[in-house]
């Protein structure tokens, strides 16, 4: 079994004891509603065939239709999918948005392919699951190494088959067929509107403090900027080359900038060169994990010297890490509730989608701010009355209201 589903089942079993669940909802939510393997035939460019494989699972669809994104990496597995869907129904839930929780990929490296090779694929692989997608049923979103691009090819993938555009399909795509104001930043605001509430809890100072971001991709390089410009100081950032620190600060978009020239956050002038590991361990105020799961784990958490996490990754810090860091005194403001903000525009962008009728970019991101702040003092107020951390309230209110949705429609047949 992958890390990433060992740890969603360790939480939902923690959660479950501690909340006193049902054995039999249990027994419903450690399983996924419906898991569809797809093996994915390319013509590429030199003519040979390629047959890549995909998944796309639904965990839940007891609070509406299913939302995750899709992650094209190498090493995607089904088990990582499994996890991740489940990661969403918490989440969604969590922030009182009507869906349930899903996820998908693509075992590929997308990077070694051709645009033409790239959106072949896309466009098979949402042919493949075509029969599981739809507004009403499962509507897909960016996540690693997946964007506004892919988002529009399936959209029009899909929309072929129907015959007319349905925009509602899929979530992050471009403004011109139908995505929202303020979706590609919603995530990376959403975490660091959550590192400001848990920065009010713990009574630190925004002016100066210093944030260390792992992941300098489309959730940790726009937070780098979005932190920058609330005057927080970025002292280190990395991507998966390695890392860079100043501890006299760094500049977001000159950073952007090297990026786009070099491919990589790695030797940008007047930084040091650090590694990943070393990164996770620098001292700071906020440590905020944006690239991938297990991070944080046995073997580092006692070495971690960050004030504050924001998970602004799905599952970065490992079960065994989080008790370390909480007996260490360390809060954690868990992914379900940090990352929200994408999951919760994309809910915002399905809704101008059904409706055909757009809101303006300050609309979103102030509807955005009242649901992550009301999420945050919810979870906030429930790990203080309890004396509990942070990410047990959360995944106990998430859990929650899955259950009570579950109950309310009984059990069929
Ligand atoms: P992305 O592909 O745009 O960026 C990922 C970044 O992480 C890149 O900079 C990459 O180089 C880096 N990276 C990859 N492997 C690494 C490693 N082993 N060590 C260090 N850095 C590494 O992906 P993203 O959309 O920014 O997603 C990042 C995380 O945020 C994922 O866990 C994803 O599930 C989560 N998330 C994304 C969204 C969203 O809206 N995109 C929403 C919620 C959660």
């Amino acid at each position: 079994m992958s890390n990433a589903l060992v740890s969603a089942l360790s939480q939902l079993e923690e959660a479950g004891a501690w909340m006193g669940l049902d054995e039999n909802l249990l027994r419903v939510f450690r399983e996924p509603k419906r898991v569809l393997t797809v093996s994915i035939p390319v013509r590429m460019d030199d003519a040979h065939v390629e047959v890549f494989t995909g998944f796309r699972v639904h965990h839940s669809l007891a609070r509406g239709p299913a939302k995750g994104g899709i992650r094209y990496h190498p090493d995607v597995n089904l088990d990582e999918v499994k996890a991740l869907a489940m990661w969403m129904t918490w989440k969604c839930a969590l922030v009182g948005i009507p869906y349930g929780g899903a996820k998908g990929g693509v075992q590929v490296a997308p990077w070694k392919l051709s645009d033409g090779e790239l959106e072949r694929m896309t466009r098979r692989y949402a042919s493949e699951i075509l029969p599981f997608i739809g507004p009403a049923m499962d509507v897909p979103a960016p996540d690693m190494n997946t964007d506004e691009r892919v988002m529009a090819w399936i959209m029009d993938t899909y929309s072929m088959n129907q015959g007319y555009s349905v925009p509602g399909v899929v979530t992050g795509k471009p403004v011109s067929i139908g995505g929202s104001q303020g979706r590609g930043g919603a995530t990376s605001r959403g975490v660091v509107y959550s590192a400001l509430s848990a920065m009010r809890r713990q009574q630190i100072p925004v002016e100066a403090a210093t944030v260390v971001i792992q992941g300098f991709g489309k959730v940790g390089g726009f937070a780098a900027q979005v932190f920058h410009d609330a005057g927080f100081q970025v002292v280190a950032v990395s991507d998966y080359r390695g890392g860079i620190y100043n501890p006299l600060g760094l500049n977001p978009s000159a950073i952007m900038r090297h990026l786009s020239d070099a491919g990589t956050v790695t030797g940008f002038p007047g930084a040091d060169a650090i590694t990943n590991e070393e990164l996770l361990e620098l001292e700071c105020d906020l440590l905020v994990p944006a690239a991938m799961e297990d991070q944080i784990t046995e073997a580092n958490a006692d070495r971690v010297r960050a004030g504050l996490i924001v998970e602004a990754a799905n599952g970065p810090t490992e079960p065994i890490a989080d008790h370390i860091l909480a007996d260490r005194g360390i809060s954690v403001v868990p992914d379900i509730l940090a990352n929200s903000g994408g999951v919760t525009v994309s809910y915002f962008e399905w809704v101008q989608d059904i409706q055909a009728y757009f809101w303006s970019e300050d609309q979103v991101n102030a509807r955005l701010r009242r649901v992550m702040d009301a999420a945050f003092d919810e979870v906030a107020a429930l790990a203080e009355d309890k004396g509990i951390r942070l990410r047990l309230a959360a995944l106990a209110l998430g859990i929650g209201r899955v259950a009570e949705a579950h109950v309310a429609r009984g059990l069929f047949p």
